[in-house]
């Protein structure tokens, strides 16, 4: 999650001014084509949801992991497949394993969470361009088919019919607004401070919530749900690439061993079950460089992953040199194809801003659920 989850109609800022700028001068392709004769890095966007809504405001769920829309998704895979070189993540590791040099404007597209917009949405677009993409899936979440324990949070604070919001754990006592405005506000508060507590904490507290205010995550509506094993399947078969998210979407470097070890083996071995091929490429849960350490890494390499990503914000000039904490360019609600086309192009000055809810909270830039 990146940004305050109270601002459904967010400011693009001076990036995004400059970014559609550069691209409605005209000048965005002799730059591309200036900046791949001297440098080679390849970039990897980062998605997480992909959903087009008509007022964001009336959106029930986190806004922050919303991308972009569909309509937006459309035009930036187009963009991609036009100017520069859409890989998979496979062919990359292959690339580098056997000493090839990567085209100058490799770009891989990345997804993380597992939520069914990315098969109901993203995955048809991504098939018709003929762009491949990464998916990279919590394979608890999807065994569940239950919303993400973070999203429905923001649901039950946003309908919930008490008054009161009471955390002793986060020191919150507090009333709960009337108006959505506030109430999203307040779940923003909640979302932060429980950054706190370790993983079971978190899930505790949420679980004592549904109990109390009766709101049960088995109830909750279709759209916000993961996908299921037989769409994770379906993508699968018609080429695209599903890795490992973790289980249930824990911070790695906050494990025992043994838990690092189940979260890696498990959902690896839940994906080779369920797909019949090896699987052999990671993202790390939250992502940001508390996510993930030394021993994270040295665990993930000896588990058999091939490569990780992070959601540390950046490009890989050298990805031999960092293939298990891969940098990403997450792609915001808020940008336009010009910026989008300029954070391509000049990574290093138009990628996303790191003024983020989790920097706040000293996580670095991240993803959250
Ligand atoms: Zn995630």
């Amino acid at each position: 999650m990146n940004q305050a989850i109270d601002e459904p109609g967010k400011a693009i800022g001076i990036r995004g001014r400059l970014g559609e700028y550069c691209y409605s001068s005209g000048a965005l392709r002799p730059l591309q084509q200036l900046r791949a004769w001297w440098k080679k890095d390849l970039r990897i966007l980062a998605y997480h949801r992909v959903l087009t809504l008509d007022d964001p405001g009336a959106f029930d769920f986190d806004l922050e992991l919303v991308s972009t829309s569909a309509e937006m998704f459309r035009e930036q895979m187009t963009m991609v497949k036009q100017r520069f070189r859409p890989m998979r993540m496979g062919d990359v590791i292959a690339a580098l394993d056997s000493g090839k040099r990567l085209p100058a404007d490799a770009v891989v597209v990345t997804f993380d969470d597992g939520y069914d917009d990315n098969y109901r949405v993203a995955f048809p677009i991504l098939r018709e361009l003929g762009v491949p993409a990464t998916f990279f899936v919590s394979t608890g979440h999807i065994d569940s088919g239950q919303p993400f324990a973070y999203d429905w949070l923001v649901y039950m604070l946003l309908h919930t019919a008490a008054a009161h919001l009471v955390l002793p754990e986060l020191r919150m006592d507090a009333p709960v607004p009337a108006d959505r405005a506030g109430r999203r506000e307040l779940a923003g508060e909640v979302l932060l401070r429980m950054k706190g507590l370790d993983d079971s904490e978190q899930l505790l507290l949420i679980g004592r919530m549904e109990r109390d205010w009766n709101m049960p995550r088995a109830e909750a509506p279709a759209y916000c749900r993961p996908m299921s094993w037989s769409q994770v399947r379906e993508m699968h078969a018609a080429g695209f690439e599903i890795g490992s998210h973790g289980v249930h979407h824990k911070m790695l470097a906050k494990l025992s061993p043994e838990e690092l070890q189940l979260e890696l083996r498990e959902s690896k071995a839940t994906l080779e079950r369920e797909l019949d091929q090896p699987a052999t490429l990671l993202s790390y849960p939250v992502g940001g460089d508390r996510a993930f350490n030394d021993s994270v890494v040295r665990a993930t390499k000896d588990a058999g992953y091939r490569m990780a990503c992070s959601y540390v914000c950046g490009t890989n000039p050298y990805p031999l040199s960092n293939r298990y904490a891969l940098r990403r360019l997450p792609v915001e609600r808020e940008m336009g194809l010009g910026w989008f086309a300029s954070m391509l192009t000049l990574p290093g000055l138009m990628s996303y801003p790191t003024t983020s809810r989790a920097v706040e909270s000293g996580q670095g830039p991240a993803c959250s659920s």
